[in-house]
């Protein structure tokens, strides 16, 4: 392990510590480490893992297409990538899909069809009005779509064009958007920014002043979409429905795949060469897709993260040891805001202890498991969780 952290420092860029934890191979809700250590995996790979590790469907489904045609380009058509369209279109009630590989290059897609379509109605309608405390990714136009100048720093200047306003505030969203709004872009949930979901007026707000000044819904369902919250879409559980979305992380089970889906008449304006990805939609990342599509659909798990995620929840909420000041969330995405900024130490006596969950920021844990979790593997993560809350 050494030898690999010290590998890890000379041949890796440092935009990541040296992992203290070096994973080999992993089933269902378990991982195991190079040391042949157990861990029960409460983050899935940052809500990416929804059907578990190595789902044997997911699994299968890949290696077959792997043995026929591993990549083609745009140029050609596969039968999959039409049928993986056609089937998040009508999840999402959206009209056209686009596909890419990762939730940045899915935001970056939603960004230029939303300036693309205001442009057909407004040359000056250009500015897109994001979320303080929001995430976007990490390219230079979603870094700068993210509310959060840590993310910014170091590289400027960033690309004009965005207006920042404070999240679940109502008042602040309707001073921000107006006649030169081309886009409103917020997540549901904010997940980097700390598990805090949208309010209800918030997203109604976010809708209603869209539609009075003709201007775009983005909703960014990179870490709560495909089901994570109960729904496919978080949005859904808010009545509000936007115009463009964008999926990525659960949507493949791992393998990388991004996805951005419009209304019909958003997609009106984007004509053959206006965007493109040489591996988007590439048959191992349909093939992952629609396989993880079908566990979701024939093993329940939307309800099961549903019913799972409410009774952990509330099971969390009651864990009065003057340690956690609020649970956050909804179904299997979930954030524990604690009294102190002991996040990253109980982050790893979790690890320790052979429970894997993320941290945020210096006082939040998030919780994103995998949606096949049974009850038993919740109560068993609990425990962990409490025996390791109790060492703080
Ligand atoms: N959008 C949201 C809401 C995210 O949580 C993330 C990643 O955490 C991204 C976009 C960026 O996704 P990716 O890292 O796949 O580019």
């Amino acid at each position: 392990m050494n030898n690999l952290k010290k590998d890890f420092d000379n041949y890796m860029l440092g935009v990541f510590s040296a992992p203290d934890i070096w994973l080999e191979r992993g089933v269902g809700v378990k991982v195991y480490d190079v040391e042949g250590k157990e861990y029960l995996d409460f983050l899935a790979g940052i809500a990416v893992c929804g059907t578990g590790h190595c789902h044997p469907k997911v699994v299968s489904a890949i290696s077959e297409q792997a043995s026929k045609l591993m990549h083609c380009t745009n140029l050609y058509g596969i039968k999959k990538e039409v049928e993986l369209a056609a089937e998040l279109c009508s999840l999402t009630g959206l009209g056209k899909a686009f596909f890419s590989n990762s939730g940045a290059e899915a935001n970056e897609a939603a960004i230029k069809i939303a300036r693309k379509y205001a442009h057909s109605k407004d040359q000056n309608k250009s500015n897109i009005v994001t979320a303080d405390n929001s995430f976007h990714g990490r390219t230079l136009v979603t870094v700068t779509a993210t509310g959060q100048q840590k993310y910014q720093k170091g590289y400027h200047p960033l690309p004009p064009g965005f207006t920042y306003t404070p999240y679940n505030d109502v008042e602040k969203l309707k001073e921000n958007v107006g006649s030169d709004t081309a886009a409103v872009m917020l997540e549901a949930i904010q997940g980097e920014g700390g598990i805090i979901p949208a309010s209800k007026e918030y997203m109604a707000s976010a809708r209603d002043l869209c539609d009075d000044f003709g201007a775009l819904l983005i909703m960014d369902e990179v870490q709560t979409g495909i089901g994570r919250t109960g729904k496919f879409l978080a949005t859904e559980n808010y009545g509000v429905e936007a115009d463009i979305v964008s999926l990525a992380k659960a949507l493949g089970s791992g393998f990388p795949v991004g996805a951005t889906l419009c209304s019909d008449e958003c997609a009106s304006v984007m004509k053959p060469g206006d965007h493109g990805s040489t591996f988007g939609g590439n048959p191992l990342a349909c093939s992952a897709a629609l396989a993880t599509l079908e566990v979701i659909r024939e093993e329940r798990l939307m309800e099961n993260a549903a019913n799972i995620g409410a009774y952990m929840k509330d099971a969390l909420s009651k864990m009065s040891d003057g340690k956690i000041s609020v649970v956050r969330g909804m179904g299997l995405l979930m954030g524990i805001e604690l009294n102190g900024p002991n996040a990253v130490h109980l982050k790893d006596w979790c690890a320790k202890n052979g429970l894997l969950v993320g941290s945020i920021k210096d006082n939040i844990i998030r919780l994103a498991p995998p949606m096949i979790i049974t009850k038993n593997d919740a109560d068993v993560a609990m425990r962990i969780f409490e025996g390791s809350i109790k060492d703080l």
